[in-house]
């Protein structure tokens, strides 16, 4: 499982601020019931007195007995046991209420991150991305051959190339680690690439795994936004260039100006470099990519991902 990036801070501060609130509010119920019942405080400092005279001996050299200390603090948590019984007292209703019982929404057990800061920070990556997509409807299962003719179309079976193309989408998502390879889906238009992409997509996010999913334009969008911004923070740029799996749809959509070439350039070199996963699709040739975006951007990508090429005639008009 592998989180990283703006939602796994993001993740840290929500569940870290609901610890600071929950126990902001059992301290404001402790001290209204303690104004109620002053005789709790009474038992509670007694208790903390048994203990600080048993350290006190302790630093002065007395020997302990600690079964006096002991037994003296029990005969008053007896006392507060019974006081709490008569009044109906339950003390549970002012522990604080954590979302996370391992953590006490504090982030981290022994040290390491907690499972519930992974958990929130798949949720918020999910969410990012529903926003634009209802992620739901995009599964391998909902994924239908039959669309695709059991014919041949530029010299291969559409319907076997796309089973294996298929299958091979399935297992690079159930098989997805950090030094899985970049792929390259291309092809015409309506032929599943988006679907295919936002099913791995769904299962990863499922995982665990931090992916940002976007149409390439709103993507450069907002990294153009928040560049020329003097307030906004590259949020965008620097999870684009950090995240899990990057999946740029549909390049070659975007109106291209020198900004937008070397900052997909930029995006695509930099995870190259890093190892990091990428899947980009495409309905343009590669003469037609190399004329909006230069050969460099095109010979990175053909060097280094892995090249799908969907056939078939366009499954949306079906
Ligand atoms: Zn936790």
């Amino acid at each position: 499982m592998g989180v990283s990036g703006k939602f796994f801070l993001q993740a840290l501060d929500e569940i870290k601020s609901n610890g600071t609130k929950q126990n902001i509010i059992a301290q404001n119920k402790k001290t209204l019931l303690y104004q109620e019942y002053p005789e709790l405080e009474r038992f509670d400092e007694e208790i903390a007195r048994v203990f600080q005279s048993a350290i006190k001996s302790v630093v002065s050299g007395e020997k302990l007995d600690f079964k006096i200390a002991e037994s003296k603090s029990l005969e008053i948590q007896r006392k507060k046991k019974a006081f709490l019984e008569k009044n109906a007292i339950d003390l549970d209703l002012i522990k604080p209420l954590y979302d996370c019982q391992k953590c006490s929404d504090t982030g981290y057990v022994n040290g390491k991150i907690c499972d519930c800061v992974k958990k929130k920070a798949t949720e918020l990556s999910y969410d990012e991305i529903n926003k634009d997509v209802d992620l739901k409807k995009y599964t391998f299962e909902k994924f239908n051959l039959n669309l695709y003719p059991d014919k041949v179309i530029e010299g291969v079976n559409s319907r076997e190339i796309m089973t294996k193309i298929c299958n091979f989408c399935v297992k690079y998502a159930n098989n997805f680690n950090q030094n899985s390879e970049s792929l390259f889906f291309f092809g015409n238009t309506g032929l599943g690439k988006t679907h295919l992409s936002l099913s791995i997509t769904n299962v990863l996010c499922k995982k665990g795994y931090n992916v940002v999913y976007g149409p390439i334009s709103k993507i450069i969008g907002n990294i153009e936004k928040e560049h020329f911004s003097k307030e906004q923070q590259e949020t965008t740029l620097d999870n684009v260039q950090n995240c899990d799996l990057l999946v740029l749809d549909d390049l070659g959509t975007e109106f291209s100006t020198p900004f937008v070439v070397s900052t997909i350039f930029d995006i695509i070199n930099t995870r190259i470099l890093n190892s990091k996963p990428t899947i980009v699709n495409t309905n343009l040739e590669f003469d037609e990519l190399e004329q909006k975006y230069t050969a460099r951007i095109v010979s990175r990508i053909s060097g280094n991902y892995r090249m799908l090429k969907f056939i078939g005639e366009d499954i949306r008009i079906k």
